[in-house]
């Protein structure tokens, strides 16, 4: 095998491959943005396109393919959702210039121009109208955690403070398209970046050059993990858009407790904005949602993730829906007009990346103008709720930009300026004029056909125009002896199969003052392009806090639409530790079962001082679980600022939610297991604060009824003596309602079924007091176990039974336990003792023989 030197091309293809790292590299050639070597053999499995080879390297055939220029955004898409990032390497001179630089074989310069990754999009065929796109940073700091993230696609800059415990609960509630974290980082993410691009104080340097301050101080207090946060990310943007930095505004601080923390696991399992699978569809989000504008789905989504824990900003929220709810007709106007209007904040995001189409300066204008009409309508209003009136104001202070705009651009401007045809007649007298002049001009070169035609006499003689020949004399080839002979004014240009071209001195003169009035005419939009570009970057700033205020309009009038769908009610929020819910239902399991034309039986939660822990027991499939997540939905609808579900509804603020289903639920997914049960369990048990609500179902179903009785039984005397929180607990063990009489502050409750003729029947309602029986046989037969099989099992039961009443059953024993604090001061005791012997040993002086004597004597505390 010889190894020869790789062509200039593919010298300079390995040097951009080496720039753009783990990147699929897309290197663009004429019409095609071209793969090579491992990451051709990638992309045409990804995009199923053809693999080819194109010359050879080191020996070996260079595997190759290709997508063409006009279809790249599709097959982009495809990559990315694939998880890729991709270096777009563009020619950056034209041939033409590559000659004069270097002779008639130089290669056209290339340079990677932009890194294109799932964090940082900006096209709209890209991206998901109705969900944010975030970009997240991971910063360390000194024992300190923080998370910067940026959504680009509309300019949101925000930072978390955090710490390593709740860093998972942070990401989850942003569901972030990447993270980015430095090297050597522990945390997971999905690429690392070179720790100095994480030094805080280089991260400050970077964020007063970003927004031109000397000082931060006028955006708040950071902690240096949110500086190093904010660096990494702001360098990781600067990196992906090579320098044409993508629109940030300031950033919006979020110090840990201005939330109700809500961690991964309980997100996951109560599907707040996406079901177990990852849909939309299904999930709490879905169920509520009747936005009418995609930056109003996103800002739902952005509301249920994070829950608010002050109960003054969740009635201004409130307030506003109440408003809406009670007028029908002002909610009505409002909804139609959010629903006409573009996305203005994704058209901005765009525009100030540098990516800003004429399309994109119209839907600024349109839905400009439609913010402010709405701003007019609304400050009318009497009495408006205070929200309404930090909101109107911020709809409106755009005229002149919006004067411009509609002076300046054709009502339905196109996505692509390069063939202009975007600014206005009457906007610009020169430019008219041009364009006159380039009208007369085809005018002219239209009669000429006519003449020509006469002329010559060939009746099939024509005009037409291409980009090789520019305008020609195209006639059959029959009629074409005609034009050749000499003197007849015409030119021989081509021949071509069928038909012969000329060109001619008056078509000639007419063409020129086309295609020169077309210059200059394109040249003439084009700066005023860049001109409405400028103007509206100057805006940025208030449009963007034009486009939050119309998100927060379509939010709130939205959540008075699904109240007024549901018969949803107003919670009222208060700051203790209360749970109380009348006619309370489940949005998700609501609907579904509407659609199935059955009724959705409501029930009632009162949790208190005195009844904070409600056991529920009964049999399977009988609401149990259905009844926990309503209440954890309700408590996370309320404090999102919406109405809620139930007739009544009053509730204490919830600093923390937690929601943990036993393993077994989960087996399906092959992920839990009962480690990650107890792993979950121990979570709650160190985190969950009396103002906690915590709902647990079915916990410790995972493993041996004993142990599973055990572990349950302690988890809830832990809960009711320790943490003091709110929980609701479901569980089949009917022997933990032995508990009741031991734990005051606890409550039982069972779903009510009851036997018919033989059949059971699930009432789906909750009543006070343990189930009589469970009912398990009955839900078997329900589920069409053969009836052999059910009547073997009864025979079983009968059996088992009977050896219960003789021993005691499962619970046997339990009511001579110790209470669990008298348990656990015996444990802290034996703890005291064999640290107080520990302390007392100078290891140093032992000898072997010694040291094994104080083993034992260590043994014998424990
Ligand atoms: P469990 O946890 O007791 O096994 P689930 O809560 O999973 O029971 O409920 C089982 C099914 O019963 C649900 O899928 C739903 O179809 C129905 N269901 C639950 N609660 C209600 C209710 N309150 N009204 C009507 N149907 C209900």
């Amino acid at each position: 095998m010889t190894t020869t030197a790789p062509t200039p091309m593919m010298a300079q293809y390995l040097t951009l491959k080496a720039e753009a790292g783990d990147c699929l590299l897309f290197y663009r050639m004429g019409d095609f943005f071209e793969l090579f070597f491992d990451d051709a053999k990638i992309a045409s499995a990804v995009l199923d396109i053809a693999l080819t080879a194109r010359g050879e390297h080191e020996g070996e055939k260079i595997p190759m393919c290709g997508v063409p220029i006009h279809a790249a955004t599709a097959y982009l898409q495809r990559l990315i959702k694939a998880g890729h990032r991709v270096a777009i390497a563009e020619q950056v001179e034209t041939p033409e210039e590559a000659k004069k630089r270097g002779g008639s074989k130089a290669l056209v310069a290339r340079a990677i121009v932009r890194v294109v990754t799932a964090g940082t999009l900006t096209e709209e065929a890209l991206l998901d109208s109705r969900a944010a796109n975030w970009c997240v940073a991971v910063g360390e700091a000194g024992g300190e955690v923080a998370v910067a993230a940026a959504d680009v696609s509309t300019g949101r800059f925000e930072l978390f403070e955090t710490d390593a415990a709740a860093l998972g609960a942070t990401l989850a509630r942003l569901s972030p398209a990447e993270v980015i974290a430095a090297e050597g980082s522990a945390v997971e993410a999905t690429a690392y970046r070179p720790r100095g691009e994480f030094d805080s104080a280089k991260g400050e340097a970077r964020l007063k050059a970003l927004y031109g301050v000397a000082t931060l101080d006028g955006f708040g207090q950071f902690d240096r993990a949110s500086l190093a946060a904010a660096g990494g990310l702001v360098a990781y943007l600067d990196h992906t858009a090579k320098g044409a930095l993508p629109f940030l505004r300031p950033p919006v601080r979020h110090a840990g407790g201005a939330t109700m923390a809500i961690d991964a696991a309980t997100r996951e399992s109560l599907e707040l904005t996406q079901t177990q699978a990852g849909a939309r569809t299904g999930s709490l989000l879905d169920a509520v949602d009747r936005t009418v504008t995609g930056a109003g789905a996103r800002l739902l989504a952005a509301d249920l993730s994070a829950p608010l824990m002050e109960a003054e900003a969740i009635g201004a929220r409130l307030d506003l829906v109440q408003r809406f709810h009670d007028e029908g007709s002002l909610r009505e106007r409002v909804r139609a007009k959010l629903r006409a209007l573009p996305d203005i904040g994704r058209a901005l995001g765009r525009i100030v990346a540098g990516r800003g189409s004429p399309r994109d300066l119209g839907q600024l204008r349109d839905g400009l103008d439609a913010a402010w009409q709405l701003g007019e309508s609304l400050s009318k209003l009497a009495a408006p709720p205070p929200l309404l009136t930090d909101l109107a104001p911020r709809l409106q202070g755009h005229g002149a930009l919006i004067d411009l705009l509609q002076r300046a651009l054709v009502p339905v401007p196109p996505i692509e300026a390069a063939q202009g045809g975007y600014i206005a007649e009457g906007f610009d007298p020169a430019l008219d004029d041009l364009r006159a002049t380039g009208a007369g001009g085809r005018r002219v070169i239209a009669a000429l056909e006519a003449e020509y035609r006469t002329r010559t006499g060939i009746s099939a003689l024509k005009i037409r125009h291409n980009g090789v020949l520019g305008y020609h004399v195209e006639v059959p080839a029959r009629g074409a002896d005609k034009l050749m002979a000499e003197g007849s004014g015409f030119t021989h240009r081509q021949t071509l199969a069928g038909v012969v071209r000329f060109n001619a001195p008056e078509l000639h003169e007419a063409a020129l003052k086309v295609t020169q009035a077309g210059n200059h005419a394109l040249a003439a939009e084009a700066a005023h392009l860049e001109t409405l570009i400028e103007e509206a970057m100057a805006r940025r700033e208030p449009i963007a806090a034009t486009a939050d205020a119309l998100a927060r309009l379509d939010v709130s009038a939205a959540l008075a639409e699904r109240a007024i769908e549901g018969g949803w009610s107003r919670p009222a929020l208060v700051d203790h530790a209360c749970f109380e819910i009348e006619g309370g239902r489940h949005p998700v399991v609501e609907a579904a079962l509407a659609k199935r034309a059955e009724r959705f039986v409501a029930n009632d939660c009162s949790l208190g001082e005195d009844s904070r822990l409600w056991l529920v027991t009964g049999p399977n499939m009988g609401g149990k679980s259905t009844f926990l997540r309503q209440n954890a939905l309700i408590a996370v609808l309320a404090q999102a600022g919406s109405y809620v579900p139930a007739t009544r509804a009053r509730i204490g603020l919830v600093d923390r939610l937690f929601s943990r289903v036993g393993a077994s639920d989960n087996l399906a997914r092959g992920r839990s297991t009962f480690m990650v049960e107890m792993v979950e369990t121990a979570a709650i048990l160190a985190q969950a604060t009396p103002r906690s609500f915590v709902i647990l179902d079915e916990v410790g179903r995972g493993t041996s009824t004993y142990d599973g009785l055990a572990i349950a039984w302690a988890v809830v005397e832990a809960i009711h003596e320790v943490n003091r929180c709110r929980c609701l607990f479901a569980t089949h063990y009917h022997e933990l309602t032995r508990l009741a009489e031991r734990c005051h502050a606890l409550r039982l409750h069972h779903v009510r079924a009851r036997e018919w003729k033989g059949d059971l029947v699930l009432l789906h309602e909750l009543a006070p007091g343990p189930a009589d029986r469970s009912y398990g046989l009955a839900v078997a037969r329900l589920a069409g176990l053969p009836p052999a099989t059910v009547a073997r099992a009864k025979s079983v039961l009968a059996k088992l039974e009977a050896g219960r009443a003789k021993t005691g059953g499962l619970a046997a024993g339990l009511d001579d336990l110790p209470l669990f604090a008298a348990a656990a001061e015996h444990e802290a005791q034996a703890v005291d003792a064999l640290r107080e012997k520990l302390a007392g040993i100078d290891v140093d002086a032992l000898s072997p023989r010694e040291a094994l004597d104080a083993l034992y004597a260590l043994k014998s505390i424990a």
